[in-house]
């Protein structure tokens, strides 16, 4: 008996013909749609709230047009690191703004050639402003910080709300039948997603005993359905189960954009960085908790655990290593890794990324003789495979 860890990322939700990357995401809803000035005379409409503005700012700062779900990550990482996080060479955009405040420093952000930077702070020093007026050397403005955070978290609700309504209205189609409308699935994704599911680990019904397979899906989606025999967890949350595609704006999603635990936690730099723990994927999810645990194949059987459409970046490195840890992959033979590209991926560079989590993960063992032999090991006891997507 094998049982099987699915590990599944976007590329999934992609090959099922999804767009739900968010190049697809960033072009449907904000480029050409939404603006900072609304003097412009055309037909954008404000950007609703923080990120939203941020990120389009950030286009058309830097013109990227390959965005993907590591770069809005990676974004919401370096804004809250700078306005948070204080180092020796570089005041913190929140202290600052602080400064300026107590000091009556007049700053003027020009919002025609506002940069990022620019923008960040024309936020932030008005909202210190509005909690304790102006030159108050006496204000609480550790408490401040806090509220300051806890509204940047409550503006990415915003835009991950946004995204909810964006993804559901692919996955539910409205029709109209005898003038009454109705919706409707999106049964090619689903039939796509079952087929892909049981072409990655041979899931239907009653074709085996007691083999257990769990899913790990860092995708929003649920793509499952009664036929498969699995168990599944959205690792980053689930869009809502209304239709909000129709609405205004969907208030329902437990969806997550967040950073990785790691970059709190790496204390490298020496510097703690509570301030911005809420915004911490694994803080906002309950992924290792015991009641997910549940989910996990058991420690004493065979087990591999299967990669597809993952990008194996560092933005998720704390998960994939909290599930090594738990299976202890070192030592315990019973366990192997396969990746699992498909044709359009590249061999090289899936070998490269896997290289990288694996040599990452070697490198935080107490033994350092083992972390560097990790990759040796798995390949003599051939417990590492990366292979093509077969159809
Ligand atoms: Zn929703």
């Amino acid at each position: 008996m094998q049982n099987t860890l699915l590990i599944l990322g976007n590329g999934f939700d992609l090959e099922c013909g999804l767009k739900s990357s968010f190049t697809e995401f960033f072009n449907a809803c904000i480029k050409d749609k939404v603006s900072i000035l609304k003097e412009y005379g055309d037909h954008k409409v404000e950007a609703d709230g923080f990120w939203q503005a941020l990120l389009y700012i950030y286009e058309w700062k830097y013109n990227q047009n390959d965005y993907n779900w590591f770069d809005i990550e990676d974004i919401i990482k370096n804004t809250l690191l700078n306005v948070f996080i204080e180092n020796l060479n570089k005041k913190s955009f929140y202290e600052q703004a602080k400064y300026d405040i107590i000091n009556d420093v007049n700053n003027d952000y020009n919002m025609r050639k506002v940069g990022m930077d620019e923008y960040i702070k024309s936020y932030c020093k008005p909202f210190i402003v509005r909690k304790c007026g102006y030159k108050n050397k006496f204000a609480n403005y550790e408490e401040i910080k806090k509220d300051f955070a806890i509204d940047l978290l409550f503006q990415l609700k915003i835009l991950e709300n946004q995204f909810c309504k964006y993804m559901n209205g692919q996955l539910v189609k409205k029709e109209i039948i005898g003038g009454q409308s109705t919706f409707k699935k999106n049964e090619v994704y689903f039939s796509k997603a079952v087929k892909l599911l049981n072409n990655l680990v041979p899931m239907i019904k009653d074709k085996h005993g007691d083999m257990f397979i769990s899913i790990l899906n860092f995708n929003y989606t649920y793509p499952i359905n009664n036929e498969l025999k699995c168990k599944i967890i959205n690792v980053h949350g689930q869009l809502c189960n209304k239709i909000c595609s129709q609405n205004a704006i969907c208030l329902d999603s437990n969806i997550i954009f967040g950073i990785d635990d790691t970059v709190i936690s790496d204390s490298k730099d020496g510097i703690i960085k509570n301030d911005i723990k809420i915004f911490s994927k694994t803080y906002r999810t309950l992924l290792m908790s015991n009641n997910a645990q549940k989910i996990l194949p058991s420690k004493g059987s065979k087990l591999v655990i299967k990669f597809f459409g993952h990008s194996l970046n560092k933005a998720d490195y704390s998960y994939f290593q909290s599930i090594f840890d738990y299976y202890d992959i070192y030592n315990n033979s019973n366990v192997s890794l396969e990746f699992i590209y498909n044709g359009e991926e590249r061999k090289n560079s899936s070998t490269e990324r896997v290289y990288n989590l694996i040599s990452d993960y070697g490198a935080k063992f107490t033994n350092k003789d083992q972390g560097k032999n990790l990759m040796h090991k798995l390949l003599l006891e051939k417990r590492i495979s990366i292979n093509s997507l077969a159809y």
